[in-house]
């Protein structure tokens, strides 16, 4: 398998069948195209086969991880000289999208370390910051997490209350983060504390805590509902000492740092659920025309056929939004409410049509012989993580408002 830097590189002419079943696939560049080919036949061979033993096992999938971190998969926007794929916003989307159509929970760890673990890292780190917390974790050997959330506030981020003390030439932790991906595997983590909880969000900042600093351990894997391959746990700071050196950006600068890496976030999240929603929208129109009920293979049915008109039209409209949102990013436009816009309508697609799957599949659905039970159960957490759906309409009714004042 290529790096798909190369693959960008050489592309020649669009191969026939590139487009097949993704309509709006035509609307990209060559290049992207080539990349989602790519993208989808790896994830066909070595991913789509072990996603229900991930799942049913909560097995944490790093040979794949690692595969996808020599194809450059796992460093998707960082730039060559730092060893990344260095590719754009875009690009990124339609490969994790692809990933995701494979295994929910690859799409996931690909998802955070691209986004929020290197997002927070190349926006403020120094050089020296960088080639110490990023070079090494490009080739998917070393994985990053992003600790904003805590037991007490989720949504309301602003309201941290993880301290951070200077002491001499150190920083000491004290508190909790909760529900943090790829905890468990991390070898660092970006961390949100406060240094003054009077000035609320301006008061945080962001820090880079290495696994093994004094006083930082981590709480048990919790047993989730969907994403069953990747670790949610908390992290635990008693008195945690690190280096001086290891503030990202300027003091006050934390939740800065945090929303605007949020904001790529979202196009992440969305991206992870358009590929569990393709999935779904697969399993369900391949059943269709198999199976046969009152003398007729039931995609003969209007009743069915409608089913499978809105799941595909919610499918085709939620990747636009997304890749729109990409394109914006792209091109150093802003594109606050095009993401969560793009996330809201992701999400909630990939909830409905993989409900929708189950009803097409009947009993079959409701059971672990067949993906579409896992496919609700993954799609779930997009409506949830890197901000509720509740919240992604608070930032859209927000940028809308401002707009048209
Ligand atoms: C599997 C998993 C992985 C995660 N990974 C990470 C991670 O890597 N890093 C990290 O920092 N966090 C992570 N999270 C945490 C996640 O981002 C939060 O759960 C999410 O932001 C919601 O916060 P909360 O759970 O505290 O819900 P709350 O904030 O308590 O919200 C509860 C409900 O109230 C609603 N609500 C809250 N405020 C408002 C409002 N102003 N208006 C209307 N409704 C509102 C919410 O939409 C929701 O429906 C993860 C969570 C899960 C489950």
């Amino acid at each position: 398998m290529k790096m798909i830097r190369n693959i960008l590189k050489t592309c020649g002419g669009v191969h026939q069948d590139l487009t097949r079943g993704i309509a709006s696939l035509s609307a990209l560049p060559e290049s992207h195209q080539m990349l989602h080919k790519t993208c989808r036949d790896f994830a066909d061979v070595e991913l789509k086969p072990n996603a229900a033993k991930f799942d049913k096992e909560h097995l944490f999938p790093a040979e794949q991880i690692r595969q996808m971190g020599k194809i450059g998969l796992m460093s998707v926007c960082v730039p060559q000289k730092y060893d990344g794929a260095g590719l754009d916003c875009l690009a990124y989307a339609v490969a994790l999208e692809e990933i995701s159509r494979g295994c929910a929970s690859c799409g996931g760890i690909m998802s955070l370390q691209n986004s929020l673990y290197f997002g927070s890292l190349l926006m403020s780190g120094s050089e020296k910051q960088i080639e110490k917390f990023v070079r090494p974790y490009v080739s998917g050997e070393k994985i990053g997490c992003f600790a904003l959330s805590e037991p007490g506030n989720g949504s309301d981020a602003g309201a941290a209350s993880t301290l951070a003390t200077a002491k001499e030439d150190r920083w000491v932790l004290n508190g909790t983060k909760a529900w943090i991906t790829s905890a468990f595997e991390a070898s660092a983590a970006i961390v949100f504390a406060t240094t003054n909880k009077d000035l609320k969000h301006k008061g945080i900042s962001a820090f880079i805590v290495p696994r093994d600093s004094p006083g930082f351990s981590i709480g048990k894997k919790e047993d989730k509902l969907g994403i069953r391959g990747t670790s949610t746990c908390s992290l635990i700071f008693e008195n945690c000492e690190i280096s001086k050196e290891n503030l990202l950006g300027q003091l006050g600068d934390g939740f800065k740092i945090a929303m605007k890496n949020l904001d790529t976030g979202r196009i992440g999240v969305a991206s992870q659920a358009l590929g569990i929603a393709q999935a779904a929208l697969e399993v369900a129109v391949n059943y269709s025309n198999m199976r046969t009920s009152f003398g007729k293979k039931i995609s003969k049915f209007q009743l069915i056929q409608q089913k499978i008109a809105d799941m595909s039209l919610k499918v085709e409209s939620a990747r636009l939004l997304t890749w729109r949102a990409a394109w914006l990013k792209d091109n150093g436009m802003p594109y606050t409410k095009e993401a969560a816009m793009a996330k809201l309508a992701a999400s909630e697609t990939a909830t409905f049509v993989s409900h929708q799957c189950i009803q097409i599949l009947g009993a079959m659905g409701y059971v672990t012989e067949m993906p579409a039970e896992r496919h609700y159960r993954d799609a779930r957490i997009t409506e949830i993580y890197e901000g509720t759906s509740e919240i992604q309409r608070l930032v859209i009714a927000g940028c809308v408002l401002k707009e048209m004042a």
